[in-house]
């Protein structure tokens, strides 16, 4: 569906917009730079919370001809293991390449392309899907809160996922416990204190994200 003004509702009282930042908020929860989501010796899929589990995102580009496109959707899955596939409904955002002044970023700035979000597409919509939106911005915005120092994230009793940001460094993500965290608050670090000490064991590179990740008992 097209819709030029992303301030507009599309869905309940969600606009366009806040749909996409929706998407991107519980993508950010995924501990990999990539959107693969680490599994653990169950099967199940880690996120740091259990209400993000059955959840699953994707995003995709196509350059072939213009305009060019990019989209972001995100799914709930019918399983938690996700072993048939089914989803119980799915929503994509999309933006196109303009060459307007009307746009909502840049692609590679400053010299790269312009994208404005202008679409979107829902899968089964169902009579909760506005208010499932809506509990999944209140609890992504809690993460971000509970995680927004070390001292907080310490006595969240979150672990981390550590996740080298290199665009092509391949080193597995590191997982930490909240005990590890706890002695690093104790030390007065903050985060970008801990962040900025963190050295990629495969390409040496200081650019590690801390991503929240359950505590493993
Ligand atoms: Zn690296």
């Amino acid at each position: 569906m097209r819709c030029e003004n992303p301030d507009e509702s599309i869905l309940g009282k969600l606009s366009l917009r806040e749909v996409k930042d929706i998407i991107e908020m519980v993508t950010k929860y995924s501990p990999s730079k990539t959107g693969n989501i680490p599994v653990t010796s169950n099967g199940y899929y880690c996120y740091p919370d259990p209400r993000l589990e059955d959840l699953g995102h994707r995003s995709s580009s196509d350059d072939e001809g213009w305009p060019r496109e990019r989209d972001i959707a995100l799914y709930r899955y019918k399983d938690a293991r996700r072993e048939y596939g089914e989803y119980v409904w799915q929503v994509k955002v999309g933006w196109e390449s303009t060459n307007g002044e009307d746009f909502d970023y840049i692609e590679n700035p400053p010299v790269g392309e312009k994208f404005k979000l202008n679409n979107y597409w829902i899968q089964r919509e169902i009579d909760t899907l506005a208010e499932e939106l809506t509990a999944l911005r209140d609890l992504c915005s809690g993460l971000d809160h509970s995680t927004s120092t070390l001292e907080e994230w310490a006595a969240s009793g979150l672990g981390a996922a550590i996740v080298c940001c290199e665009a092509w460094c391949s080193r597995d993500i590191v997982y930490v416990q909240n005990d590890w965290l706890i002695e690093r608050a104790k030390l007065g670090l903050s985060l970008s204190d801990l962040m900025g000490r963190i050295r990629c064991t495969k390409c040496g590179k200081r650019n590690a994200k801390l991503r929240p990740y359950p505590n493993r008992a």
